[in-house]
């Protein structure tokens, strides 16, 4: 594509903001409607209901004029939609995913979770925001452009985000060449926080494996024995004490690590979100934000030895743990697992043996945010906001975005939300700001018709 204008028509912008403003009533009722399906993806829940969402997204669609189907490719259904651009114009692939998390606890929420009730300017309600509102601003899109649309849209919702996207390689082999687009939006991360939008270009990808240390062919009497022959637990804690250096860096050596935009994050917010008790220190090195979203880090999640409960006087001969490490964005997830396993049959303690096995991997991801179409969304974002995006990373891993950049090499991928610090996608009282998702519509709205000034060279 060749860039033709990156000058906003001022009267253009205002128009289409209140475009915008007029359709918020019916997009607010449709994406309340959405949220009383309580299309929960965990096997356990009643999959009726993801089947529900998927037909209610559906509908949806075809109300607009795209041609619509629902796939299905072993796991839960997905919606593809597609709507031809004028001649010329580039094509805009617009992901969201309609299932969402299980609600939990009924009595940790302030209003029932499939019953999206407002309060203080929020919509609550479980998948209010993640990600059926993520749904809706593509919906709103296609809307302010109702009858002359300035690009071409395919949209692609998915039913089985939220456990993991199992079958989304399948349908990415089977259904990508009707995919293929110049500009893909994936609207299911956060904004930095209220009136500052965010772009998400770096994830951290994820390797977990689980490490076995033996140090006897049986368990012995610890009075008889203890003293001169080593325990496995024991040597299992030494092992993984070595994982880290004294200042909570991790230790492992050859891993990739970058540093964060420069964003303002305080010490004191960390301790707030993260529930960190007073008098314990944060570990690592660095700015906090590139601790959380650009370095490796490495958490021990969980051992295999004998309870407290049922210990009894023995040398244990054999322990597990599960190490879960993520790593930077642009790191080569078996590279990384091939340091880690060095690492730990390197610094055994006493000999003792060490096996490694891979339980996961995923692939991180770094944006390249750069180039027109970047540059579109970042105006289109100013134009909605009033404000500069900020680039932002997300510390955990979203493995569907690694699938789409492996998918489609060639097209610019845009990582949006309609999230805000205070949203608390899965946990109690999920909520939507409302304020904040009338300028995500906005801006998407105007990122059509600013990709549609753009033409194909
Ligand atoms: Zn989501």
């Amino acid at each position: 594509m060749t860039d033709s204008t990156d000058q906003s028509d001022p009267a253009e912008l205002a128009a289409l903001r209140d475009t915008v403003r007029g359709l918020m009533p019916r997009l607010r009722t449709d994406l309340e409607a959405l949220t009383r399906i309580p299309s929960v993806s965990l096997p356990a829940f009643d999959q009726s209901h993801v089947d529900a969402s998927a037909e209610a997204t559906a509908a949806l669609l075809r109300a607009e004029g795209l041609e619509v189907e629902i796939v299905r490719e072993g796991g839960a259904p997905a919606v593809i939609g597609h709507i031809d651009g004028p001649d010329g114009a580039p094509t805009v692939m617009l992901y969201a995913h309609h299932d969402v998390q299980p609600p939990g606890d009924d009595a940790d929420w302030d209003s029932a979770p499939f019953e999206p009730t407002e309060r203080d300017g929020r919509l609550y309600g479980r998948g209010a925001a993640d990600d059926k509102a993520g749904i809706m601003a593509h919906i709103a899109a296609l809307r302010a452009h109702a009858g002359q649309l300035p690009v071409g849209v395919t949209v692609f919702v998915e039913g089985e985000e939220e456990v993991g996207s199992d079958s989304l390689m399948t349908i990415l082999e089977r259904h990508g060449d009707k995919l293929e687009a110049d500009a893909i939006v994936l609207a299911d991360s956060t904004n930095w926080d209220i009136g500052t939008p965010a772009l998400t270009t770096t994830l951290r990808g994820l390797i977990r494996v689980v490490v076995t240390v033996t140090t006897l062919d049986h368990g012995v009497h610890s009075g008889m024995f203890g003293g001169a022959v080593p325990d496995a637990i024991t040597a299992l804690v030494r092992l993984i004490a070595t994982l880290h250096d004294d200042e909570g860096n991790v230790a492992v050596t050859g891993l990739r690590s970058g540093e964060a935009a420069d964003l303002e994050f305080s010490e004191e917010r960390l301790r707030e979100e993260s529930g960190l008790l007073d008098g314990v220190s944060t570990i690592g090195s660095g700015s906090l934000l590139s601790r959380m979203w650009t370095k490796p880090s490495l958490t021990t999640i969980g051992i295999n030895a004998p309870s407290v409960e049922k210990s009894s006087n023995t040398l244990v001969p054999t322990a597990s743990a599960k190490l879960s490490m993520r790593i930077a964005a642009d790191e080569v997830p078996t590279d990384a697992f091939v340091a880690l396993e060095k690492h730990l049959l390197e610094n055994a303690p006493w000999g003792a043996k060490v096996e490694i096995t891979l339980d996961d991997q995923g692939a991180g991801f770094a944006a390249d945010a750069s180039g027109p179409v970047y540059d579109q969304a970042r105006a289109a974002f100013a134009d909605a906001w009033g404000k500069e995006p900020v680039d932002i990373g997300v510390g955990g891993s979203i493995p569907f975005v690694a699938a789409f950049a492996e998918r489609f090499p060639d097209a610019a991928i845009l990582v949006t939300g309609v999230e805000d610090p205070d949203t608390r996608a899965h946990g109690a009282n999920e909520s939507l700001h409302l304020g904040e998702f009338e300028k995500v519509c906005v801006a998407e709205a105007v990122l059509f018709a600013r990709l549609g000034s753009m033409r194909r060279s």
